[in-house]
């Protein structure tokens, strides 16, 4: 039997901080691109969300910067098998090799960029990722993409817990409820102590070289 309750009870969303400036260093940064694709992000798409697109014009502005400074831009796709059980949650979904799975043509991924596949919600889960970022000396990471409180908090979450320090620009992320959004930043810098900014707020250091290519 199901029991469907409803709260009534409004909450306030306990304060945190949206610092107006962030400085990241190139040789030590990476741009991670949560799942932009096409099933999120399109309105034709399975699970479409429709504040995503609002998020293009702020993810393609640290894009620019970082293609501008050397700084790596880590894409990650949900990629399914047509059989996969994620699927009795969510619904068919991001599966292997079809539109829905591509990543939106508006932040296409361009030569040199690395695309990570994965099964689940969290990015470093059963995938190459961690290696892609050791291996560049990476302890920064900018986290923007779909859906905060689900593959984004995840993501930025799993990345704190191996002690990197993530940046999450809350104009570059984005959710099907102002809840889960506001939920997402909370555990973003509560529990996860990442730091909260705009995508206009992220800098780098004057002065400080570009990642050697
Ligand atoms: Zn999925």
């Amino acid at each position: 039997m199901n029991i469907r309750t409803r709260n009534d009870r409004a909450l306030e969303v306990p304060p945190y901080t949206v610092e107006p400036r962030v400085q990241v260093r190139p040789g030590t940064t990476a741009l991670i691109i949560v799942d932009m694709q096409n099933d999120f992000v399109d309105p034709q798409g399975r699970l479409s969300v429709p504040s995503a697109r609002e998020t293009v014009p702020a993810i393609r502005r640290l894009r620019d910067l970082a293609r501008a400074h050397g700084i790596p831009v880590v894409y990650t796709q949900d990629w399914h098998r047509p059989d996969d059980p994620e699927f009795a949650l969510w619904g068919v979904h991001a599966v292997e090799g079809t539109w829905g799975a591509e990543i939106s043509p508006d932040l296409a991924p361009g030569p040199g960029d690395v695309v990570i596949r994965k099964p689940r919600y969290d990015a470093f889960y059963g995938t190459a990722l961690e290696h892609e970022l050791r291996q560049r000396q990476i302890d920064t990471l900018i986290v923007t993409g779909t859906v905060s409180n689900i593959c984004v908090l995840h993501t930025a979450g799993s990345a704190a817990l191996r002690w990197f320090r993530i940046v999450v620009p809350v104009d570059a992320v984005s959710a099907l409820e102002e809840f889960d959004q506001q939920a997402a930043f909370r555990q973003i810098a509560f529990l996860y102590r990442g730091t909260l900014t705009r995508s206009e707020g992220i800098a780098v250091p004057a002065g400080d070289p570009p990642r050697p290519g």
